[in-house]
């Protein structure tokens, strides 16, 4: 077939659909990358990246004051929102702009625009028709608002990367990731933190032990988590809004966030016309190779509603790359065993099962777990604590899950994957040598089960 334009057309520059476009030019496609918004996709430009230097900025505050316990003293340190602001565009702009020069130095062929589906094989961007031998959809997803009266008023992840000055209350709605690590952010930038929760302990899916411990450790701290809490409406009042709850007294703030949930990316593309199948909530419905109900038309990412995470993608962007335009056969991506992080303060890490999913799973299971007040904070008085958890199947002696409520959670527990991907035992990490005085040493000092 020679009328195709390109060989591949990928819908969304984000991580996913740029790794696709990448490796598909490298094996010797035509590719072309339509975006419509920004280059980078979610993950640079209003998630990942500009939250982890918000994590890090508001980190700074708890630092100076445990600085306090080593001696260090002075006067009070004083945030500037701006500053931060201006500096992390800056970054995200060179991001942008370093995408940018690794498509074109991929030789992958960037529109900038909407790009709708006209055919299985046709898409339009900016009034042009182009024709490719496979279409891949990689858009993403979107912030979901809850639907109840005042919903306009609330900001969601995307507004919240913008806000021009911080606020001296905020309200954040919602219990995933999101609701927690802007709740850890704006309590360390100093702003009165309310996350209001509608289920009785937030982080559902993860395990229940950590959850609490992480509730707790964020307590103690002083942000304030109302959970089994609903939200009835939004209202403006004055200079400020108010946030009514049929279980709690109305809470005023100057911001009120919304982290709950995003939905897959598929609104005004075209996909229902030309006949692929969607989901309820418009994710994709794809087959193990990525491909959708139309043969010509595949999608990766956040828009099929799978694993919602950045290197997820990226990994079945280069997957789907290598199926299309490589030798076969091909890896095809693993989802278990993937590792995730919530970048709060502390940080909770894990891999593997929780310890519910694990009794659930297996006949007999030994937990291993140690709570313990890191060196660090044996001076600075902060009185935060780490818990580290361990689970094992009994008769296999391999270790199933992985978890951690601490400092620096995410950086231990991308080491311990690598060992449970390996189907590593509990007496393989009894024998490896830990490296003292770590938090990390204590995943092989865990001697005798808890039960
Ligand atoms: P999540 O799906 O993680 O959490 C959504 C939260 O909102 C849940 O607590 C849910 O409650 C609650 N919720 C949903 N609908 C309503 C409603 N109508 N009213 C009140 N509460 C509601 O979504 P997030 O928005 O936090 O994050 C989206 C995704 O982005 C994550 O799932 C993750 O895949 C990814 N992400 C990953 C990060 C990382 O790797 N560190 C960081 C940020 C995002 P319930 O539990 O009852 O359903």
């Amino acid at each position: 077939m020679t009328d195709f334009d390109f060989d591949l057309f990928v819908i969304g520059a984000g991580s996913g659909g740029i790794r696709a476009a990448r490796v598909s030019a490298a094996l010797g496609a035509r590719v072309a990358i339509a975006e419509a918004r920004y280059l980078g996709g979610t993950c640079v430009n209003a998630g990942c990246i500009p939250k982890k230097l918000l994590v890090y900025a508001s980190h700074y505050a708890e630092e100076f004051r445990n600085a306090a316990g080593y001696g260090w003293q002075g006067r009070e340190a004083v945030f500037d929102w701006r500053t931060f602001l201006k500096n992390k565009n800056n970054e995200i702009k060179r991001l942008n702009s370093i995408y940018k020069k690794l498509l074109d130095d991929s030789q992958v062929t960037v529109y900038k625009g909407k790009a709708t589906l006209l055919d299985a094989h046709t898409v339009q961007v900016n009034g042009r028709r182009l024709r490719a031998r496979h279409i891949l959809v990689a858009t993403g997803g979107w912030p979901t608002r809850p639907d109840l009266p005042g919903q306009e008023r609330l900001l969601s992840s995307n507004e919240f990367f913008h806000l021009e000055r911080l606020p001296e209350r905020v309200v954040i709605i919602g219990g995933g990731y999101i609701a927690v690590e802007f709740a850890c952010i704006l309590h360390g930038l100093g702003v009165a933190t309310t996350l209001l929760y509608r289920g009785e302990l937030f982080l559902r899916g993860f395990d229940r032990e950590m959850r609490a411990f992480l509730a707790a450790q964020l307590r103690r701290k002083g942000i304030k988590l109302l959970f089994n809490t609903r939200v009835e409406r939004i209202r403006k009042h004055d200079d400020h809004y108010r946030v009514d709850s049929p279980d709690t007294d109305t809470l005023a703030a100057g911001v009120v966030v919304c982290a709950t949930g995003r939905h897959p990316n598929t609104a005004g593309l075209g996909l229902e016309k030309i006949g692929v199948e969607l989901e309820d909530n418009g994710a994709v419905i794809v087959d193990s190779g990525y491909r959708s109900s139309a043969p010509s038309i595949y999608a990766i990412g956040d828009v099929t509603d799978k694993l919602n995470l950045t290197p997820v993608a990226i990994a079945e962007g280069t997957e789907l790359a290598q199926r299309l335009f490589g030798a076969q056969p091909v890896t095809p991506v693993s989802y278990d065993e993937t590792p995730t992080c919530i970048f709060s303060q502390p940080e909770l890490a894990t891999v593997g099962l929780t310890e519910e999913e694990a009794r659930r799973k297996h006949t007999a299971i030994h937990v291993y777990r140690s709570c313990f007040t890191p060196l660090k904070h044996t001076l600075t008085g902060s009185g935060e604590q780490t818990l580290i958890k361990l689970i094992v199947e009994r008769d296999t002696d391999k270790v199933v899950g992985a978890h951690i409520v601490g400092a620096d959670a995410g950086e231990i527990i991308q080491g311990i994957a690598i060992a449970i991907r390996a189907g590593t035992t509990k007496a393989i990490f009894d024998s490896t040598t830990g490296i003292h005085p770590t938090t990390a040493e204590e995943f092989v000092t865990l001697r005798a089960p808890a039960e």
